[in-house]
This record gives structure tokens, C-alpha cells and sequence, in this order.
């Protein structure tokens, strides 16, 4: 393995991290919603187009590099509801799309995704099909040449905001997992419904709700790849999110471990720097080992998967490292600022809150125990 970067990458890791700086934190209240002029900002940066192929207006990055420049944003830039909602399309959408899309769909949608002009949201989880999709009952019955959808998704991130949808619902009940297939459907289409975002925890920007299909005719044009590949494809998906996504968080844990050791040298009690304390300057030492060991097992995770090998287990690892390493040096932060960290308005607490949705969505981190246990042989 090599991780050493080359002038390129380096130079967009850095532009990645000035970049995100500008943007200027999205007004949350009253209801989350994605901010067009910031979501624009990203489009021109070429964030929602990274690893898309410059056939469709994209910049054909790699895993590493795109995962990289994520690093970066997530360094620069404090509105993570933001870097999830943009990631969480390029990954979870534009990718399949790219991927598995009739060249007609592809044409039709990826330039508008990657330039910003439409907000896509990725639709599996159920209200009773979470962690396990293999039993979904969103269906989609082929009459003629146009599927009529009918169920109910949860949790759809960009959901409120999305002008397309995809979709994953069932097509032939008899068939298990090789009986669902991945449709794109435009929100204009009679028949859906998205409801209001949810009020989050964390990564407050980014708007997520479900979305309802009752007698949605959809066109038979708008089948990602063909009938029944819809696990292969969001599988597909799910590499590339578990892998790169999680990248913004990496960033983000930097910044908030260079935050703790300066407050550390500065903040003192019983006339000394609290850093002199054993119990502060180890648990920054803590900080700094999940930091890195979980960037580590993602650069892997994504170089292994530039090199077309099976990856599974090393993305499960990587993605379960991450979004715990951020949620418990999230709360390490918390502590390390006592009374301050607390207080909503000083921010330290933010990361901490943002990071709990890393441990949910792309497979809790439950679900990704038993990948590498099965990995392991265990099941
Ligand atoms: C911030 C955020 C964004 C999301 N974005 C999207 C999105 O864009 N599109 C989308 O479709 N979904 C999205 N989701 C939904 C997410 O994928 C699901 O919440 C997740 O898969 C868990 O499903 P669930 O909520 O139904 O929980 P459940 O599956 O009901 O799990 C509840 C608990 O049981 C545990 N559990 C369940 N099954 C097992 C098992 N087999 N072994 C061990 N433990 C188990 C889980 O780990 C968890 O602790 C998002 C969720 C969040 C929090």
C-alpha cells in the first residue's frame, strides 16, 4: 500500500480545506433544509462530482483521493449536515446511477446532479425493514411499460429537499433479494409524497424524512440496471459510503484534536496547565490513537478498493473505526472542556452530536460486526 499523496492530491486536500472554511454555516431553524446557494458552492467546487466520470460532468477521482478531499471539507468546513446531505448523494446516488444507469438515465439526471440543479436522496430503509432489507415491502408491479409503486421509506436523507428519488422496492416477492430492483423516480411524480424533515440530533442541516408512494406509476425507462440487481446496487452504494463519507469526520476529529490540545495548554487549575494532568494529556493521547488508527482503515479500505479487490471487510472495519472514533472523541472533547463543553453555544459539543448519525446510518455499527465476524467465519 502506498498513501504517500502526489502534488494533485495534496493540492486538493488543500483547496478542500480552504474551500469548506468559506461556506458559511446553514441557518437550521425552523426546519432543516439544504442551503441552495451553499449546496451550489459545492456543485463549482466539484464535490457532488468527485469519483463521477468526467463524461458526466464529473472528476473521475479514485476511492482514496475522493475520500481525501471529503478530509479535507470535513476539516474546513462546521456544517457537517451539509458534507452529509452532498456526500450522501454523490455516494449513495450519483455512484449507483453512474454505475448501473441506461445511458439515457444517466444523461438525463447525473450532469443535473453534479452540477447542483437537482437534490437526490437514496430510499431503502422501512419503517419494519431497517438493519435487515431483505425484507422490504415497498413494492413495484410492472403493468405495461411502467411500474406502479406503493409503500413507504424512512429516514431518507435530502428526502424534504430531493427532486429524485432512488428507490429500492420489490418487483418479484418470490424471488428474496434477487426480487428487488432500483428505480429513479422524479418527486414530481403523481403518487409521492415527502414529508417535513425530522427534528435530528445532529448534522442539523441535513433534512431527512420519508417519503410515501401510493399508485406511483413510474416509467420502465427509469429501472436502474436491470429487474431484480437492486441489492447488488445498493450494496455497490453502500462501499462507497462506508468507505469515502466517513472521510468528513476525519477531518473534523483533526480539528477538534488540535482544539483540545491548544485548550489543554491554556485552560489552568490548581495553578498549572490542566495538560500537565496525566488523566488530559491521555485522553488526548487516546484522542489522537483512534484518530489515526480509523484514518488508516480508511485510507486502506479505499486503496484496496481502487484496487478492484473484494473489500467488504475492510470497509465494515473502516466505517465501524470512524464513526465510533468520533463519537467517543466527540465526548472525550466534551470533557476535557468541563463546564464549557456543556454549553450548547460553544460548539465542542457539536461533533460529538453529529457523529452519533455515523453509527446508525450505512449499517449500525452492530450490522458491521456481524459482516466482519462473517468475514471471519464466525457465522
Ligand atoms: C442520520 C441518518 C441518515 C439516514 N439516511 C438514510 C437514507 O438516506 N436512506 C435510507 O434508506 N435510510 C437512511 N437511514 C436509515 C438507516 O439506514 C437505518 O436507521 C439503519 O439501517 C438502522 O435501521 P433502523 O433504524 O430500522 O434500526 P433497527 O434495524 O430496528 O435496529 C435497532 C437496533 O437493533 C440492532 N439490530 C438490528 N438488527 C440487528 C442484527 N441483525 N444484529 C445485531 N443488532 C441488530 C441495531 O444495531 C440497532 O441497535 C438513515 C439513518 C440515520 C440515523
Amino acid at each position: 500500500m502506498d498513501f504517500s499523496w502526489n502534488a494533485d492530491q495534496r493540492a486538493l486536500h488543500e483547496e478542500a480545506v480552504r474551500f469548506g472554511a468559506s461556506l458559511t454555516q446553514s441557518e437550521v431553524a425552523p426546519a432543516p433544509r439544504i442551503d441552495r446557494n451553499n449546496w451550489k458552492a459545492l456543485a463549482e467546487f466539484g464535490a457532488l462530482g468527485l469519483s463521477v466520470p468526467p463524461a458526466w460532468g464529473g472528476m473521475g477521482l479514485d476511492a482514496l483521493t475522493t475520500a481525501r478531499v471529503f478530509e479535507g471539507l470535513g476539516y474546513g468546513c462546521a456544517d457537517r449536515g451539509l458534507l452529509f446531505s452532498a456526500a450522501a448523494q454523490l455516494f449513495a446516488c450519483a455512484m449507483p446511477l453512474a454505475e448501473h444507469g441506461s445511458s439515457w438515465l444517466k444523461s438525463a439526471f447525473l450532469p443535473d446532479l453534479v452540477s447542483g440543479a437537482r437534490i437526490a436522496g437514496n430510499a431503502i430503509t422501512e419503517p419494519d425493514a431497517g438493519s435487515d432489507t431483505s425484507r422490504l415491502s415497498c413494492r413495484a408491479q410492472r403493468e405495461g411499460d411502467v411500474y406502479v409503486l406503493n409503500g413507504e421509506k424512512s429516514y431518507v436523507t435530502n428526502g424534504p429537499d430531493a427532486d429524485v428519488f432512488l428507490v429500492y422496492s420489490v418487483t418479484d416477492p418470490s424471488a428474496g433479494h434477487l426480487g428487488v430492483s432500483a428505480l429513479l423516480v422524479p418527486r414530481s411524480s403523481v403518487g409521492l409524497t415527502a414529508a417535513p424533515a425530522f427534528d435530528t440530533l445532529g448534522m442539523r442541516s441535513a433534512p431527512i424524512g420519508q417519503v410515501h408512494f401510493q399508485e406511483c406509476r413510474v416509467p420502465c425507462t427509469h429501472l436502474v440496471g436491470q429487474e431484480g440487481q437492486g441489492m447488488r446496487i445498493f450494496a455497490g452504494s453502500m462501499k462507497w459510503e462506508r468507505a469515502c463519507l466517513f472521510a468528513f469526520f476525519l477531518g473534523a476529529m483533526e480539528l477538534q484534536l488540535e482544539a483540545c490540545v491548544s485548550y489543554a495548554r491554556e485552560r489552568r487549575q490548581g495553578g498549572v496547565p490542566i495538560a500537565r494532568y496525566q488523566a488530559v494529556s491521555h485522553r488526548i493521547a487516546d484522542m489522537k490513537l483512534r484518530l489515526d488508527s480509523a484514518r488508516l482503515l480508511l485510507y486502506r479500505a479505499c486503496w484496496l478498493s481502487d484496487q478492484g479487490e473484494n473489500t467488504m471487510l475492510e470497509i465494515s472495519l473502516s466505517k465501524l473505526a470512524v464513526s465510533e472514533a468520533a463519537l467517543c472523541s466527540g465526548l472525550d472533547a466534551i470533557r476535557l472542556h468541563g463546564g464549557l463543553g456543556y454549553v450548547a453555544e460553544s460548539g465542542v459539543g457539536d461533533l460529538m452530536l453529529d457523529a452519533l448519525g455515523g453509527v446508525i446510518f450505512s449499517g449500525t455499527s452492530d450490522i458491521q460486526r456481524t459482516l466482519i465476524a462473517s468475514k471471519l467465519g464466525l457465522r
